[in-house]
C-alpha cells in the first residue's frame, strides 16, 4: 500500500518540476486537464476564449491535490495494538439519492427497497460504525500470500495493528457501474472530478436539473466522512469497488457489445475509456481499491467453465485494463463457484484462482472467512446493510447500528418490518 504514497510524492515532484520549467502562460501539467471531467458545458460560465499567449499574465499553477497518505496496518506501530479477531465486512450497492424516484411504485421499487439504502440511511450507518469504534482497513491487507510448510503458496490471516480500542472494518461496494436502470431511479449517473479536484457524483435531480455533489453518492460521502473524521481511516483505506463490465464502469460506457458494433461506437468507447482514467487514478490515490464482480454479473455456480473463462478474459480486457490487476473476486448473486466453494475446490474455482484471484467474497449472515488448505485462496462472507436486513435482521446488525435509528420508514414502501 505504501507504494501509493511514494507514487504520490514522485508525482508531486514531477508536477513541481514541470511547473518551474513551464514557460509562463503554459499549463503546468497536462494532467490538470483531467480535473475538469464534467460531462457537459456550463452555459452560465462559458470557458474563456483563448487569448494571445504573449499578452497573458503568468497563471497561478493549479493547486496540487492534497497529499493523501496510505499506510500498512500489518506493520507494528507505537501505541497500536495487535488484532487477530474477526474483521467485519459490510457491503453496499450505490445509494439512493432521491427516494421519490426510487420508491415511485414502478417495477423496480421493491428491488431497490430490498438491496439498497438511501443517502440518509448510509450517512447514519457510517456515523454509527464510527461511533462504535470501527476503523477502515483495506480487504487486500487482511490476508497475504505466503509459502506454506510444504513450500506451496498459501493464504494467511495477517495480524493488524490498530489504535487501542478500535475494531477493523472492510467496506465494499458492488455494481458501482451506475447501470442505466439506476439512472431513472434516483441514483447518481457517474463519478466525476469536481472543480475542487475531488471525486463527486454527477446526475439529474427529480426536476431534471444537473447536480454535481459530494453528498449524493456512497463514494464521495465516505471521502467526506473520512476528511471530517480522519481517525475512521487510520491507514487511509476507503472501500473496495466491485465492478462488472457489461455497462462500463463508474458511469462511463467503456464496454463492447459483440452483437451490434460499428466504428462510431468504438470511437465513443475509447473516449469513455480516456474519460474514466483520471477518475480511477484519483480513487486509487485516495484509498479506494478495485475488485472483479465478473464482466457479465454471471452465475459462477451454474454456468459452464467455458462461459466463465470467456467472461473472465473480457473483464481483464475491458475493466482490468483500466483499474489494474486485482486479487479480489466478489460473487454475483453471492453464488459460489462449482456450487460449493468451501467444501470442494472444483474446476471453476481452480480456474479463477489461476487467474490471480485470492480473496473470494460472497454474502452471508456473518463476516465468516475460511482459508482453503488445498489451494492458495481465502473465502469470506460479507454482511449487507440494505432494506432487507433493515427490515428483518435488526439483531444481527446491532454491533454496527440499530435499524430503528437508521431506516427511513417514511420514504420506503410500506412493507413488512419485523422490529416495529
Ligand atoms: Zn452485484
Amino acid at each position: 500500500m505504501r507504494r501509493f504514497t511514494s507514487l504520490l510524492l514522485t508525482l508531486l515532484l514531477i508536477f513541481s518540476l514541470a511547473a518551474c520549467a513551464a514557460p509562463s502562460g503554459d499549463p503546468p501539467s497536462s494532467s490538470t486537464e483531467g480535473n475538469t471531467a464534467a460531462p457537459s458545458e456550463d452555459p452560465e460560465n462559458p470557458a474563456p476564449e483563448p487569448e494571445d499567449p504573449a499578452a497573458q499574465e503568468p497563471e497561478e499553477p493549479a493547486a496540487p491535490p492534497e497529499p493523501y497518505e496510505i499506510s500498512d496496518p500489518t506493520e507494528e506501530k507505537e501505541g497500536y495494538v495487535p488484532w487477530n479477531g474477526v474483521v467485519e465486512h459490510l457491503f453496499f450497492h450505490p445509494v439512493i439519492a432521491y427516494p421519490e424516484l426510487a420508491f415511485d411504485g414502478d417495477a423496480q421499487a421493491n428491488g431497490l427497497d430490498d438491496f439498497m439504502v438511501t443517502v440518509d440511511e448510509y450517512n447514519k450507518i457510517l456515523q454509527s460504525c464510527y461511533d462504535k469504534g470501527y476503523v477502515l482497513v483495506d480487504i487486500a491487507d487482511v490476508w497475504s500470500e505466503t509459502a506454506g510448510e510444504d513450500g506451496q503458496p498459501q493464504m494467511v490471516r495477517n495480524t493488524l495493528y490498530l489504535p487501542e480500542g478500535k475494531k477493523p472494518l472492510i467496506l465494499s461496494y458492488d455494481d458501482t457501474n451506475y447501470y442505466p436502470y439506476m439512472l431513472e431511479n434516483g441514483l447518481a449517473y457517474k463519478l466525476i472530478i469536481g472543480e475542487d479536484g475531488k471525486i463527486a457524483s454527477w446526475g439529474l435531480d427529480p426536476k431534471g436539473e444537473e447536480v454535481i455533489s459530494r453528498d449524493l453518492d456512497a463514494i464521495p460521502i465516505l471521502d467526506k466522512f473520512v476528511e471530517e473524521h480522519p481517525d475512521f481511516s487510520p491507514f487511509g483505506a476507503k472501500g473496495c469497488l466491485s465492478l462488472t463490465g457489461y455497462e462500463g464502469i463508474l458511469g462511463y460506457r467503456t464496454q463492447t457489445d459483440t452483437k451490434d458494433w460499428d466504428e462510431a461506437r468504438e470511437a465513443n468507447r475509447q473516449k469513455e475509456r480516456e474519460a474514466v482514467k483520471p477518475i480511477v487514478e484519483e480513487l486509487r490515490r485516495t484509498g479506494w481499491t478495485f475488485g472483479s464482480h465478473t464482466w457479465g454479473h454471471i452465475r459462477l455456480g451454474t454456468l459452464s467453465l467455458e462461459t466463465i473463462q470467456a467472461d473472465t478474459e473480457r473483464w481483464e480486457t475491458e475493466v482490468g485494463s483500466l483499474v489494474g490487476e486485482t486479487t479480489i473476486l466478489f460473487y454475483p448473486h453471492g453464488e459460489r463457484p462449482d456450487g460449493n466453494d468451501w467444501k470442494n475446490t472444483g474446476p471453476v474455482f481452480r480456474y479463477l484462482q489461476s487467474k490471480g484471484f485470492r480473496v473470494f467474497a460472497s454474502v452471508g449472515i456473518e463476516s465468516f472467512s475460511f482459508i482453503k488448505k488445498d489451494i492458495c485462496a481465502v473465502i469470506c462472507d460479507r454482511l449487507h446493510p440494505d432494506g432487507t436486513t433493515l427490515r428483518h435482521s435488526r439483531d444481527r446488525y446491532l454491533q454496527f447500528y440499530d435499524a430503528k435509528d437508521i431506516m427511513d420508514v417514511d420514504v420506503r414502501p410500506q412493507r413488512e418490518i419485523d422490529w416495529s
